[in-house]
């Protein structure tokens, strides 16, 4: 039998806008800009994959333009005429040839996944080795920058039992004003809920010992990414003071980083994101890191539409353990979808679907649509 080819592959710029800005200390979203990957194979099969980052370069070193720009010139080409079904062989070959470039190719192998498992009739999860759930919770994040709106929005999700998981993203403000932010939420929710911060590096060692040991004494559950990911020491010594557990998040940029990240003690819980290891197969290289060194894990989002959020979804039930749960919420802070069907929230959960691949259509009209020109 003659091998499946990959035939082509287009990168798609799509910008579609959200319910509301969306503040983060680096950067306040207005719309969320993704890049849709379609990978067309010789048996007529087509892949969908998902390489979303947020704010251009305000996150990471690689930006909606340059992801599309990379995967025309170097990475498609790499794979346009190799074996479709053999994964490992497709990224094995970009890895090769292209240094970095995790969002790109993190599409890319969502892509090759959705494809293999539409072939085969199986979701990608089952690809993967198997679920071991059939949904996941799901976190959301109060990032409106007002308390009272925050706690309002708080409320609701749990009346409408959709989250009971939040995450404020802080740093942007002077510190004393962001300790009384956060607690005056989590005062406001008491046990009904998780409240948990997301500095994005902002603080300084100085200002993170304090602030730490403050929230950690409020309740507050969880602390993500307080310092600068350069400064590993930093982040040790903090991991051995705080009060409440920190996570690591954009201190992990690789495979390699996160177990580097172990073997020096530096977080006690990772947010695993399939775009920053390279692809939902990647993303389990870090989390199998993370469980022979007893260290907790957390699903994270780049704030991917619906295509990249269940690739991720497909990769995170496939875990064991994941003590801290997920923020794939990400479909949900926008009011367009480029899919036939949107992913299902229910009852504080995520439901990852059973069909094949990823389990998603293209919806070509609004994809056409929301596409740049
Ligand atoms: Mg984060």
């Amino acid at each position: 039998m003659s091998p499946i080819l990959i035939e082509s592959i287009q990168a798609i710029v799509v910008d579609l806008p959200t319910i509301r800005p969306h503040k983060l200390a680096m950067h306040t979203m207005q719309k969320q800009t993704l890049v849709v990957i379609r990978v067309r194979c010789s048996d007529g099969i087509e892949g969908i994959g998902e390489s979303t980052t947020i704010g251009g370069l305000a996150y990471g070193n690689e930006s909606p333009e340059s992801i599309k720009q990379n995967i025309d010139s170097h990475l498609g080409p790499l794979l346009v005429g190799q074996d479709a079904a053999n994964i490992n062989a497709a990224m094995l070959r970009l890895d090769k040839a292209a240094k970095g470039n995790t969002f790109a190719k993190s599409g890319l192998e969502s892509a090759l996944l959705d494809a293999q498992g539409k072939r085969l009739e199986l979701p990608v999860s089952e690809l993967l080795g198997g679920r071991v759930r059939d949904s996941l919770e799901v976190a959301w994040t109060l990032a409106s920058g007002n308390t009272a709106k925050d706690i309002e929005e708080a409320e609701h999700m749990l009346d409408i039992r959709r989250h009971r998981i939040f995450k404020l993203k802080i740093g942007a403000n002077e510190v004393n004003a962001d300790l009384k932010h956060v607690i005056a939420i989590k005062r406001a929710l008491g046990e009904r809920a998780s409240v948990r911060v997301d500095v994005n590096q902002y603080w300084n060692e100085s200002q993170a010992i304090r602030a730490c040991q403050i929230l950690g004494d409020n309740g507050i559950d969880l602390i993500e990414q307080p310092i600068s990911r350069i400064n590993r020491g930093g982040q040790i010594r903090l991991n051995q003071r705080s009060p409440a557990p920190i996570m690591a998040d954009e201190s992990i940029e690789s495979v390699e980083d996160a177990f580097s990240l172990a073997a020096d003690g530096a977080a006690s819980i990772f947010a695993l994101k399939i775009a920053k290891n390279g692809g939902p197969r990647a993303v389990l290289r870090t989390g199998q890191i993370a469980e022979a060194a007893g260290i907790a894990l957390y699903g994270g989002t780049m704030l991917e539409g619906a295509i990249g959020t269940l690739a991720s979804a497909h990769a995170f039930v496939t875990i064991n353990k994941l003590t801290w749960a997920t923020e794939l919420f990400g479909p949900l802070l926008l009011t367009e979808e480029i899919v036939t069907e949107a992913p299902v929230y229910r009852d504080f959960q995520l439901e990852v679907p059973r069909t094949p691949g990823l389990g998603l259509t293209l919806d070509e009209e609004r994809l056409a649509f929301f596409s740049r020109k």
